[in-house]
């Protein structure tokens, strides 16, 4: 079975496929995540070429089959993330989020949520909003996908909803400090990583323009997230990884670009 159709879309992934083809991976409005067998992309010319590089949305035209690969015919309105596709640090971030959508759910199931959620977290990116709190909460948001949903809301045993929380994999949420007591196994978790999980797990992204978080905190919700990731998912994903090492050379890097602030750090070390 197939037929032709169109939807908007995103594209997750590609892979070089023999020699003058390629595998692309689109995330569609209407029918889920498709494979796409793409003929002749090497070739000069090929129309559908900027359509389906990395950091791309647009509207794509083509078969959408049932099972196996999908083949394209057309695209219109193409959009690409220009920041993402030309930054390498949020090149990192992006990747790290498609990926997880990847994974997250199965070819083909329709999920128009998720794909709004996607577009807007590289909208906000590519506009220059701070791409770790958007991945923060993406993580946190699509937890979802993967079949967890932990109670941020109140406390497990209480239901307080103010004060210093921790989070309990016996209680599947957060415990208030009164509670604490109750589960000896509990995350330790910095409590200020666990209010901006417990704001991130409810926020939509256009509500995300005014947060400023210190980069000691956004070290302690990285931790947080990833005891999360590794006690629920269980998936190591390399994108992942490479955000991960990119921190270390991020601040490098960031640094040589102002020669002002580090001529300054030099004289006061010597
Ligand atoms: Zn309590």
């Amino acid at each position: 079975m197939s037929q032709l159709a169109e939807s908007k879309g995103i594209i997750l992934s590609s892979r070089n496929y023999k020699e003058k083809d390629k595998l692309v991976k689109i995330f569609t409005e209407s029918s889920g995540k498709m494979m796409f067998y793409i003929k002749g992309i090497h070739r000069q010319n090929q129309p559908l070429a900027p359509a389906l590089l990395p950091f791309t949305e647009a509207i794509y035209i083509g078969q959408f089959k049932n099972e196996g690969l999908s083949f394209l015919n057309s695209v219109k309105e193409v959009h690409a993330f220009r920041k993402i596709q030309e930054d390498i640090f949020l090149s990192g971030y992006g990747t790290y989020l498609l990926n997880l959508v990847d994974a997250a759910i199965e070819d083909r199931q329709y999920d128009p949520h998720l794909f709004q959620f996607t577009q807007q977290a590289l909208q906000r990116m590519d506009q220059g909003d701070d791409p770790e709190i958007i991945t923060n909460i993406f993580e946190i948001q699509i937890l979802q996908r993967f079949g967890i949903s932990p109670i941020w809301t109140h406390c497990g045993v209480c239901g307080e909803t103010q004060g210093k929380f921790d989070y309990s994999s016996k209680y599947g949420g957060i415990l208030c400090e009164q509670h604490w007591h109750l589960d000896h196994h509990r995350y330790h978790a910095d409590p200020r990583a666990v209010y901006f999980v417990r704001m991130f797990s409810a926020i939509s992204y256009d509500r995300i323009s005014g947060i400023n978080v210190k980069e000691e905190t956004k070290q302690a919700i990285r931790q947080l997230i990833d005891q999360l990731y590794e006690e629920y998912v269980g998936i190591h994903l390399k994108s992942k990884k490479f955000i991960d090492q990119m921190k270390s050379w991020e601040h490098v890097l960031k640094k040589t670009e102002i020669p002002e602030k580090s001529s300054n750090e030099e004289s006061t070390e010597n």
